[in-house]
Formats: structure tokens, sequence, C-alpha cells
């Protein structure tokens, strides 16, 4: 049997970033850019103004303050998104709105916030008073200073948030190469399973796996395929594994996910409809929850077959589907980062078996504290609700003690604790 890392390597191995496919902007969020991204333009294209305010000679400023100020003549007005045909000449200024061009002959802006109206200025004659002197290149933000022509802004294998999505619109980028997101599709199995809306009968339970991982594929960003229920039936489960990877003509999913059916009960027929549709690659691996996993391939289709129990999926879909899922994204931040914790409890273990327990992680005087969620038992919905972390208890542990040292994978940015946050609510109130 092997060990979750030897797996997970092994797993990863198999697999590699699907083809790129061009989208439009908005919808390249998410997705890892195939192809470098070069400047089309200057940013900003033109030198032009970062406040609102005056553009002046500086020159003309030398030695203003608010008890010598000096007068100049304002000459007109440009606006965002106009260009003024006026030009500054000595003892003149213009008025400029943020981002409108730098007229001509202007070399820095005094703010209006530096400036006062003259009130002394009689007819159709506009003068103003400068309260603070000004240097060459105030305020004023030069052509080119962000991002020049020809410059290579963003590498192929970027994973695109609202950051690169703000550089590929201002250099143009209306459709954007990227790799294509893996669609995956998603299997419970199970004759004691029923619809989340029916209340269960003698021996039935609700089918809470399917909405799981549906919501797992989309927490990790990528595509839904279909969800569907499959009973306990070997025609009924190949039929399904069939369509799934396209074997009838259909749409294929990159990924099938399936929970439960996957052991060695007499009606667990995961693992033969696997077998006879496409390979079994590998078989159970060495950890708790979750030890019966099947993976492998059907055509094209990578397939994972998870444990049943609602925790064993969980665990194993974060160790096992959400990397390859990444990778076949085109990230390379496969993991959730592993990070040196200090355990609050103890806890018990038989050394045999990797084990993940799971673990609210808060930060106390810039380190981590892992506390064990409670009762742990692999259909313990509670283990999981409101747990960021996964306590790794290694093979060969004999038990942990409170204060030990301990690594954790971090399922999402833990919060300091609530008495030093101020902006906790529990630590308001
Ligand atoms: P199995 O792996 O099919 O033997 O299932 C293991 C355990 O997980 C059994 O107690 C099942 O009833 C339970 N289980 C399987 N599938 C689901 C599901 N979709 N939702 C909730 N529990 C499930
Ligand atoms: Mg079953």
């Amino acid at each position: 049997m092997l060990t979750v890392e030897e797996a997970l390597n092994k797993i990863l191995a198999g697999v590699s970033a699907l083809p790129a496919e061009r989208v439009p902007l908005l919808q390249a969020r998410g997705r890892v850019l195939s192809e470098d991204i070069f400047a089309d333009i200057d940013n900003p294209p033109f030198d032009n103004s970062a406040v609102d305010g005056y553009a002046v000679i500086s020159a003309d400023t030398t030695g203003a303050s608010p008890d010598s100020p000096i007068r100049l003549r304002e000459m007109g007005e440009v606006t965002a998104g106009s260009v003024s045909g006026q030009a500054v000449t000595s003892g003149t200024c213009i008025r400029v709105m943020t981002g409108a061009p730098m007229p001509r002959g202007a070399d820095a802006m005094v703010m209006r916030e530096d400036i006062r109206e003259d009130s002394a200025t009689g007819g159709a004659e506009k003068n103003v008073l400068v309260l603070e002197a000004a240097r060459v290149g105030d305020h004023v933000r030069r052509a080119g200073e962000d991002v020049t022509r020809g410059q290579k802004v963003l590498e192929a294998g970027t994973l695109v948030g609202p950051t690169e999505i703000a550089m590929l619109a201002a250099m143009g980028q209306a459709e954007v190469s990227c790799i294509r997101k893996p669609r995956v599709a998603v299997f419970s199995t199970g004759d004691e399973l029923v619809e989340v809306s029916i209340k269960p009968g003698p021996g039935q339970i609700r089918d809470s796996n399917r909405y799981t991982l549906a919501a797992l594929v989309g927490e990790a960003g990528m595509e839904l395929h279909s969800m569907l229920h499959l009973p306990d039936d070997q025609d009924a489960t190949e039929s399904a594994f069939r369509t799934a990877a396209g074997m009838d003509g259909g749409q294929a999913a990159d990924v099938i996910v399936t929970s439960g059916g996957v052991s060695v009960g007499d009606r667990d027929y995961v693992k033969p409809a696997l077998e006879k549709l496409g390979s079994l690659d590998l078989w159970r691996v060495k950890m708790k929850p979750g030890k019966p996993l099947a993976y492998g391939r059907i055509k094209n289709t990578v397939f994972f077959g998870l444990p049943g129990n609602p925790i064993s999926t969980m665990v194993t879909f974060e160790l096992f589907v959400r990397p390859t899922l990444c990778k076949l994204a085109g990230q390379t931040d496969l993991c959730r980062p592993l990070v040196q914790a200090e355990l609050t409890d103890g806890i018990s273990h038989h050394p045999g078996r990797e084990e993940y327990v799971r673990a609210f992680v808060t930060i106390k005087n810039g380190r981590y504290l892992a506390q064990p969620t409670g009762a742990q038992g692999s259909g313990v919905l509670t283990s999981m609700l409101g747990a960021n972390g996964l306590i790794r208890i290694p093979e060969s542990s004999e038990g942990l003690a409170a204060g030990d040292p301990i690594e954790v994978l971090l399922l999402s940015m833990p919060s300091t604790a609530p008495t030093q946050s101020v902006h906790s609510e529990k630590a308001i109130s």
C-alpha cells in the first residue's frame, strides 16, 4: 500500500496541463495564462496629473508659502479625457483634473489644497495664489512610468486574479489565451442514499457527498461537468462512467470523482467498472481517514473513486483530487501550505497509517496553534465544520501530547486569536 506522499506523487506524475483556449477577459479570472503578455502601449500612455490642481512652471513658485503667496494667472482648464490646446507660460497656470494630460510648458502640479483663489482679481481675468512651492515633476505621472511599450507584463503560467485582470485590461487584452479549466463529473453511489429534499426512511440517509464534491470542485475554481447519484448496480455504474468519459459521443469530463462503493463490499461496483472500462492504476492508500481509494483512467478521463464516509470523501478530495485539478488547470502551487504548529490537546494514535485530524488553527504571538475539532469519526460531519486545518500525524506516531510540535495543512488562512484582533467581533463584544 502506498503512503499519501507516494500516491500523490504517482498521481501527479501522470497528469499535465490541459490545452489552452481563448476566453473573454473576465473569464480569465482563476485560470492560468498560456502565453506571455507584452505591453501594447506605454502606461500611463501620456504625462498626466495625479491630482486635481494647477499645472505650473515650478520655477515660478519658488519661495511660495501661505505668508508669501505667489500670484499666477489662470489661463483655462483641462478635464480628464480632453487635451488642452493651451500652453503654460511663465506667470500663468492651467487648472487640471486628475488624469488629464499635462498642458505643454508646465513641469509640475500644485494641489488644489495649496492654492487660494485671488479675491482681489476683477473682471474676466482670474488669478490664483500659490501657497506652496512646487518642484519639477511634483504630482505628475510620467508616460511609461508604470509600463513601457513592448515590456513583458505577465508571464505564461501566471494564475489570473483581479490584479492580473487590471493589467490585461490596461494592455488591451479583450481576449486572453488560458489553460482550460478541468470539467469534473461527480457521482455519489449507494442504494441507501436519498435526495436532500426527502426525509430518509428506514435504512436510508441523505446524499450529502454529491453536493460536497460539487462544492469542492467549485471552491477549487474548476467546472462541474455533471452530478449524479448512482444505485449500487453494475450496469448503471458502467453506463454512467461511459457517458462521463465521452464514450457515448457526448462531451467527456476531464475528471470523474465518485464517492462510496469503492471498497470490497459485495455491492461495491466502482472498482470493477473502472477496471472494465479503463485502468486501475492505484488502489488503497495507507491513511486515515480514507484507505479505500481508487485512481485510474477511462479513455482520457482521470478517475478518482473516493471512499463514501463523508469526512473520508472530503479529506481524500483535499489530498489527491484538488492538487490534480490544479495541475490540469496549469497551476504550479498544487498543495495547501504545510505549516509547523503547536498542538493544544493530546491526540491518541496507533502506528500504521498516517492520520489527518481536523483542527481549528489560530495564530497566537506569531505562532500557529492547532486544536483538534473533537470526535474524529469519518462520518462525523461536525468534525470538519469550521475546521481550517488538517493535522498530519505521522504513520509511526504513538500519540501526541498537548504542546507537541506538529505539521498542519492549512485549508484556509487562520485568523489571529480573537483577543489579538481588533477586527474580530468576538474581541469587541
Ligand atoms: P461505502 O464506501 O459506499 O461503503 O460508504 C461508506 C459509508 O459512507 C456508508 O455509511 C455510506 O452510507 C456513507 N455514504 C456513502 N455515500 C454517501 C453520500 N453520498 N452521502 C452521505 N454518506 C454517504
Ligand atoms: Mg456504498
